[in-house]
């Protein structure tokens, strides 16, 4: 058997993430912070005949990650892949402006996207220890790269908010971390981009589809044993295909 746990899977990308990891044959632990939400979207998923799990787990809340390993290592005993795919884009607090952006907007969007994914990780390393290969994938986003946001003629240029970007940032930064550290063992840890997508995350304005936004999440949780650690890889904007993104 293996297993996959996904935060915030009980809709959008993380939904679409958990539903394509379950049709290529892995037990699914859907991780949700509402209850009703998570064992909805776990109902939805076995309708479709996936082995799916319902984990309450809120990634900005210690006991409940404490309670969500608990949980797996119970009835599961190690975890194959784990997709920090949960997070917030805090809005546009100062009207997208650096320069009157409050802090605790900064701290409620860093404690989801950035603080909340190490602490996950650092509660499901052991877990992912004991099985023979496991995958981290961090969700990324193209607006966490400066390559991009600091060129003129990008499109990503026009972006001015730093709540979002920046906790992207250093989701980046913690993913290499983490790939480093875990260099010299088979655990690869990489970074993915969905692409623009239609969620609720965006008031569904993006112009890709959830079901393609899971896709570099789902490649990177199958990659074989000589895939690479420490990317962003996904979806290259302009032009249409996967690939690795600079940083
Ligand atoms: P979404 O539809 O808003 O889904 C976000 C999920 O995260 C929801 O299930 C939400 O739960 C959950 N969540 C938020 N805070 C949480 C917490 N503290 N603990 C546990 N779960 C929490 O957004 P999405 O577009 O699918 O986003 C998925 C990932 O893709 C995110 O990392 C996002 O940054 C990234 N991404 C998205 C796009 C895009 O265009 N959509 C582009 C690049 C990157 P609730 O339902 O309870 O709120």
């Amino acid at each position: 058997m293996t297993t996959a746990l996904i935060t915030g899977a009980n809709k959008g990308i993380g939904y679409e993430t958990a539903r394509q990891l379950a049709a290529r044959g892995m037990t699914v632990l859907v991780g949700a912070r509402d209850a009703d939400l998570g064992r909805a979207a776990v109902e939805k998923l076995k309708t479709e005949g996936a082995d799916a799990h319902f984990i309450q787990i809120d990634v900005s809340d210690e006991e409940s990650i404490a309670q969500a390993v608990a949980r797996i290592d119970a009835e599961f005993g190690s975890l194959d892949v784990l997709i920090n795919n949960a997070a917030i884009t805090g809005g546009l607090d100062g009207n997208g402006k650096p320069s009157s952006t409050t802090l605790a907007a900064m701290r409620e969007v860093f404690e989801t996207n950035v603080f909340g994914v190490v602490a996950v990780t650092n509660a499901m390393l052991p877990l992912l220890r004991r099985a023979e290969a496991a995958r981290i994938v961090n969700v990324s986003s193209e607006v966490s790269a400066l390559t991009y946001i600091m060129d003129p003629d990008h499109a990503l240029w026009q972006l001015t908010g730093i709540t979002y970007p920046a906790s992207k940032s250093a989701l980046n930064m913690v993913t290499g971390m983490y790939a480093k550290e875990l260099w010299d063992t088979p655990i690869k840890v990489n970074a993915a981009n969905p692409g623009y997508c239609a969620t609720d995350l965006n008031g569904n304005s993006g112009f890709r589809t959830a079901e393609q936004g899971a896709e570099p999440s789902v490649h990177l949780a199958t990659l074989p044993a000589d895939g690479p650690t420490g990317q962003l890889w996904g979806y290259l904007w302009g032009e249409d295909e996967y690939g690795q993104l600079a940083w």
